[in-house]
């Protein structure tokens, strides 16, 4: 039995995030794109955290909202709707390590820091590597066990919350002869000693959510900080990476293309000069493709957020969802472009800044090519 109905409380968060969107991301989320207003962004953090959108996969027992990953991405849609880069911090990517693989003193320890309400805290991934991108395996990071201390060795780049996180899931080598076998996640707080963050990217887009360096020079860390068992850290990568697909590319990637379609059929009809126009069926035809596209992409995001839930192999369709949803975002704000005209070519016109976004969804969280490579794998091993 198939149910497209959302829940109550699902209809409650759709709504709230809407809300949210309109009065709080819309207003700012293009002058944090030109670098206006940064000083807005972390207040900006602050309300989502007040609303329990910085928290949402966090069970209640710890102080997060309790969601499931099909009313996350139901959430993460409306507000990439308002911004991609701020969807993605919503999306408590860099906590999910810990909710995978942490213990219950771990959780209650680390997931504390960003479910705080009043001073909440980001978290980051740092799996890349300057010589290590696609290729996790090749991590150089490395973990020397000493005592009961782990000393942590390395650079990581292309960090999400690079500069912002107080809490950083580290993938270390604790052994390069075992390559993926010997790299190990570990659970490091931005205070300890001889950690430090290098400089900001300056990106193409995504300004909303900032991108660095994080370097670690002989960074001690107490034994119970290692997530999982020593060589377990790929594993556990993957398995973050099979949710982050979906929700971080996927959720995103349908929230920032329906904003394009929105702002190209608002320009379309609201202009008398233009509307002759839209009602060309090349034009019309543009958006029922447009919006066919958005529909089915969705429906996948549905459907893979929902296999989660249930605990239902997922790797294929989070895959297929990520590299599917992703290059539909890209097409359908290059479409939105392209049936606005010169306008959209203006900076101070949404559409150019959905393209610069949406760009983003094909490369990180996997590549797009690794993503058709691990769903073919998926499909052709039955
Ligand atoms: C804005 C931004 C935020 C990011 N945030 C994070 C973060 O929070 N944490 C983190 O750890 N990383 C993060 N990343 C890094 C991101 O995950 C990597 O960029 C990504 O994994 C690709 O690695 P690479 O850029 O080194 O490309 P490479 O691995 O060098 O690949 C270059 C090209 O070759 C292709 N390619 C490589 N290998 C294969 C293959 N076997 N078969 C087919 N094609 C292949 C790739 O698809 C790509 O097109 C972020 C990146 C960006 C841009």
């Amino acid at each position: 039995m198939i149910d497209f109905e959302l829940s109550q409380e699902q209809q409650q968060w759709q709504r709230k995030a809407r809300e949210f969107t309109e009065k709080e991301i819309k207003p700012l989320s293009w002058k944090i794109d030109k670098g206006l207003t940064q000083e807005y962004h972390w207040p900006l953090i602050g309300k989502m955290a007040e609303q329990g959108l910085l928290s949402m996969g966090i069970p209640e027992e710890y102080g997060g909202s309790g969601l499931d990953i099909l009313t996350m991405s139901i959430v993460v849609e409306e507000l990439a709707v308002g911004d991609g880069g701020i969807a993605f911090t919503a999306t408590g990517n860099s906590l999910v390590p810990l909710m995978i693989a942490g213990t219950e003193d771990q959780k209650k320890e680390f997931l504390a820091l960003t479910c705080n309400k009043k001073r909440p805290g980001l978290a980051a991934f740092a799996l890349t590597e300057p010589h290590a991108g696609s290729d996790a395996g090749a991590v150089s990071t490395t973990a020397r066990h000493e005592g009961h201390e782990y000393v942590l060795n390395g650079e990581k780049c292309f960090i999400s919350n690079g500069d912002l996180a107080r809490l950083y899931t580290v993938f270390a080598t604790v052994d390069k002869t075992k390559g993926i076998r010997g790299i190990t996640a570990f659970l490091v707080p931005d205070d300890v000693k001889g950690l430090s963050r290098g400089k900001l990217e300056d990106k193409m887009g995504f300004h909303s959510s900032h991108t660095g360096v994080v370097v670690l020079s002989d960074v001690r860390i107490p034994e119970e900080n290692r997530l999982g068992q020593e060589g377990e850290g790929f594993k556990i990568a993957m398995k973050v990476l099979e949710v982050l697909r979906v929700v971080s590319c996927g959720a995103v990637g349908v929230g920032i293309a329906r904003a394009a379609y929105e702002a190209a059929l608002r320009f379309l009809t609201t202009y008398s000069n233009v509307r002759a126009v839209a009602g060309q069926q090349a034009i019309s035809f543009d958006l029922a493709d447009m919006l066919a596209s958005i529909e089915a992409s969705r429906l996948m995001v549905w459907k893979s957020s929902w296999m989660m839930d249930n605990n239902l192999s997922a790797g294929t369709m989070s895959s297929l969802t990520k590299f599917y949803a992703s290059d539909m975002a890209l097409e359908v704000a290059n479409k939105g472009m392209q049936l606005v005209g010169h306008y959209a070519y203006r900076e101070d016109y949404p559409l150019e800044k959905y393209v610069r976004d949406a760009k983003l969804l094909q490369i990180y969280e996997g590549t797009n090519q690794i993503s058709r490579m691990v769903a073919s794998r998926g499909i052709l091993s039955g």
